[in-house]
Formats: C-alpha cells, structure tokens, sequence
C-alpha cells in the first residue's frame, strides 16, 4: 500500500479494540493512541489545552469535540504519526464526527461483538491502576500486581449497570458513525471473537495484509 496507514479502530466496550489497537501498532510500526490518554498526557503536562480539559475530566464530564480535535490534531501533526497511525475510539458521535472531518481515514476497523459477549468480558475484567493495562478475572484478581508495579482493579463503569448504560450509548451515538464510514466504503468489520492472536489475524487481513507473518508481539 502506497499511502500510510491511517486507521480508525471501533467497536463497544469489551471488544478489545485498545488492546487490538496496541498489537497492529507493534505489527505495522505505527503509534497508537486513544482520546483519553491523550486527554490525560495533556493534563499531566499541564499544557493549556491540559488546564482547560483538567476540570471536565475530574467532573467526569465530556470534553468539547473542538477541544478533543485541536488535542488531536496537534498528536497527528507529530513526526512519528507522519508514516501512519491508529486512533482507538475517536470519534464516538457526530459532534466529534463533524469535527474531525479534516482527516479521512483509509481504514476503520470495526470490532464487533454482541451486547452479551461484551458484558460478560467487562464484567471479569481488571484494570491496572496505574498503566492502563487491561487482564480478565480468567487469570487474575482483584488487587493483584501489575508488572508496573501498579495494582488491578475492577473499574466502577465495568460493573453490570454501567456496562448498559455505556452499550446504549454506543449504539444510540456510535453506530450512526460508523454508517457515515461505510458509505464512504472506509469500513472493514471484524468479529471480536476468540483469541487476541485470531481477532489480530483477521484485521491484519482486513487491512490486505498476510495474517499468520505476524503474531501479535503483546
Ligand atoms: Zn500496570
């Protein structure tokens, strides 16, 4: 493929798309990043996008698409994003949509999962408190360590409640996105099921690439 890679990976909570984007990121030697770590890179730098977005994101609010763009915009604009990148969930609705119209994707990467499967993954899986890293009840616990140092904990919006609420959302806002996409014939979807090493297959043959050259380096 002549032009890099600009992927737009999506999908519902527990599809594993974070940790698929992470795996295609080592595959292709692209960055991968996520609106939320960016949010908080840009907090933690105390930039004054950071000292804007600090009261939101300690509110729990959402953070203007205008300001989630211009974070954006300014992380595509980097030397290593130059060869290609992976954005994990942006945009999750037509606000953000509309905004980031400056940038087409070449490819968006749809994870799909049913609403049962997702539940039942979220609801055993861990969070590393410290980096981020997701595991599943499958082989941890609860307050276990991470090779960070950091400690594993069951987030509050993993537990059954939450978990409906944030699947709603997905398909009342997320959806009518990835519709737009596939009009643009941009879409690649892509069942969650199974391992991490057979859902990263599929996507590398999504993308037109030879599966089974590359095992997922995670
Ligand atoms: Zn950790």
């Amino acid at each position: 493929m002549d032009q890099p890679y600009r992927l737009i990976f999506m999908g519902p909570q527990g599809s594993g798309k974070g940790t698929q984007a992470q795996c295609v990121s080592r595959t292709l030697h692209i960055p991968s990043f996520s609106m939320g770590q960016l949010l908080r890179d840009e907090v933690a730098r105390q930039s004054p996008i950071g000292q804007q977005v600090a009261p939101l994101l300690n509110a729990g609010e959402l953070v203007p698409a205008s300001l989630a763009v211009e974070v954006l915009r300014s992380r595509l604009s980097a030397s290593d994003a130059q060869n290609g990148f992976i954005l994990d969930g942006f945009p999750r609705n037509q606000e953000q949509y509309d905004a980031f119209q400056f940038m087409v994707p070449t490819h968006v990467v749809v994870l799909e999962l049913s609403d049962a499967a997702a539940t039942e993954r979220l609801s055993r899986r861990l969070t590393c408190n410290q980096c981020g890293q997701i595991y599943s009840m499958d082989d941890r616990q609860e307050g276990d360590a991470c090779s960070c140092g950091g400690r594993l904990i069951h987030r509050k919006d993993d537990r059954a409640e939450a978990i409906s609420r944030r699947l709603e959302i997905y398909h009342q806002k997320t959806k009518p996105i990835i519709e737009s996409y596939d009009k643009q014939g941009l879409v690649h979807r892509v069942s969650a099921q199974g391992s991490v090493q057979e859902v990263h297959d599929r996507i590398i043959a999504a993308l037109g690439l030879r599966p089974g050259s590359s095992a997922c380096p995670i």
